[in-house]
């Protein structure tokens, strides 16, 4: 179900100690919600659905409104465009889609996407996107243009190269095969590309066959870099994703409550897990650094005003 809303901004600045590590400097979210309904989904504490939904009978039917009901942000050309023209815009990286998807399949409605690049276009406003959908190669041709006057920077994630697993975890987003496909597509183009591999799930996607699928398909799409990430079970996110296990993988309930007896999980598992994929970055020449495309690319290091990178992974 789409409800239409009006917003008075576009963008929205990213919190100053976020800065220091990430990319970019501001958010563009066109919708809220996502219906690619991944069961690990961090966002789904953001959600004011939450709110709305709290006299649902299960904690299924709860959670059911992030991935159901999308607020789509019909004006959000017009406002992004009064951002960009201001005197006081600085041109500076924009995460497309940092929150929730914006090529979900709501996108292959509204079309909202061809319109801010577009503006992008214009304003030569360097721009990253992260995507688990193949939808954006509809946009392939804006993308490719804006490549070639500014940063531009395509992540896809991917979890696994099982379709059927995937289509449980993230019952609505691209299958693996067609997600690589969008990276394969990206690499003929000025922008650069990265694998967002997260989260690594414990018993269920974290198997040496799997990972090494996932690394060698990344290179062979010669990624700028790759970036994996364990899962963090925190807040509603731990709550709905217990309940997707009681549901699909009931005997991993006792190992996952073992594992993350807190938030993160167990510490000699994630250093085991980190070993592994160490040994198989290197094996594929992947870098973690996904910073340096953006270093490389923008003319001014204002627009991205970092301080140095420092890698925690490997
Ligand atoms: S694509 Fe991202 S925002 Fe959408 S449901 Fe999946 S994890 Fe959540």
């Amino acid at each position: 179900m789409f409800e239409e809303i009006q917003v008075k901004k576009a963008l929205n600045k990213i919190k100053e100690t976020s800065r220091l590590t990430l990319p970019f400097q501001w958010d563009l979210n066109i919708y809220r919600g996502c219906e690619h309904g991944c069961n690990y989904c961090y966002a789904i504490y953001s959600h004011s659905y939450l709110e709305k939904d709290e006299s649902s009978s299960s904690e299924k039917e709860k959670y059911s409104g992030f991935f159901r009901k999308i607020y789509v942000k019909t004006n959000i050309a017009e406002a992004l465009e009064k951002q960009l023209a201001a005197r006081s815009w600085r041109k500076e990286v924009i995460n497309i889609g940092g929150v929730c998807d914006s090529y979900q399949p709501a996108e292959a409605k509204y079309g909202l996407m061809r319109k801010v690049l577009a503006l992008m276009i214009e304003y030569k406003n360097p721009i990253t996107i992260s995507t688990k959908s193949d939808i954006i190669l509809r946009d392939y041709d804006l993308l490719k243009e804006l490549s070639e006057l500014t940063y531009v920077n395509i992540a896809v994630t991917v979890t696994t190269m099982d379709e059927k697993l995937s289509s449980l975890l993230e019952p609505l987003a691209s299958s693996p095969k067609k997600r690589f496909s969008v990276l394969q597509a990206f690499k003929d183009t000025a922008a650069t590309t990265g694998l967002h591999m997260m989260p690594v799930l414990p018993f269920l996607t974290d198997s040496h066959e799997n990972l090494e699928q996932i690394l060698s398909r990344a290179a062979e799409c010669e990624v700028d870099y790759a970036l994996p990430s364990l899962l963090y079970l925190r807040g509603e996110t731990r709550k709905h994703f217990f309940n997707f296990l009681s549901c699909n993988f009931p005997e991993l309930l006792d190992p996952y409550r073992k594992l993350y007896a807190t938030g993160g999980v167990d510490r000699a598992y994630k250093a085991e897990l980190y070993m592994t994929l160490g040994i198989l970055m290197e094996k594929y020449h992947h870098s973690a650094d996904y910073l340096k495309p953006a270093k490389t690319k923008l003319s001014r290091p204002k627009q991205l005003r970092l301080t140095d990178f420092t890698e925690d992974y490997f």
